[in-house]
């Protein structure tokens, strides 16, 4: 049975909406897209979301440090990522770019330091 999922497209600032129909994973249409960027966004937020993660960690000073990945990873990891950045602890000084944890959970992403801190 087929089933409609409605999305904006974010790859650029026109946010066209677009409309997908998928019959279980797989994708029968997609209208609303006004640029091959766009279709490509839709097929892949239906089949392989990606997300850039962003978060904090926790330093050796006591308080925490904004992060992020350096590439969008695969949205079903978002939680596993998060136990690891929860067991990181960034030592202090530290500056933006630097890798806390390279190629985090084997997505080829490291997560690198966002701020400055001493
Ligand atoms: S479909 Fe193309 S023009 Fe529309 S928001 Fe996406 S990237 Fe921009």
């Amino acid at each position: 049975m087929a089933n409609t999922r409605e999305l904006t497209c974010i790859v650029c600032p026109k946010g066209c909406p677009m409309k997908v129909t998928l019959e279980g994973k797989e994708i029968l249409t997609i209208e609303g897209f006004t640029c091959p960027r766009g279709k490509q966004y839709a097929i892949d937020e239906c089949t392989h979301p990606m997300r850039t993660l962003t978060s904090t960690v926790r330093t050796s000073g006591g308080g925490v440090v904004a992060v992020k990945t350096d590439r969008a990873i695969p949205k079903e990891l978002m939680f596993d990522c998060m136990q690891v950045i929860n067991k990181t602890v960034a030592t202090l000084p530290v500056r933006v770019g630097d890798v806390l944890v390279s190629n985090l959970l084997d997505t080829g992403a490291n997560l690198i330091v966002t701020a400055n801190q001493e």
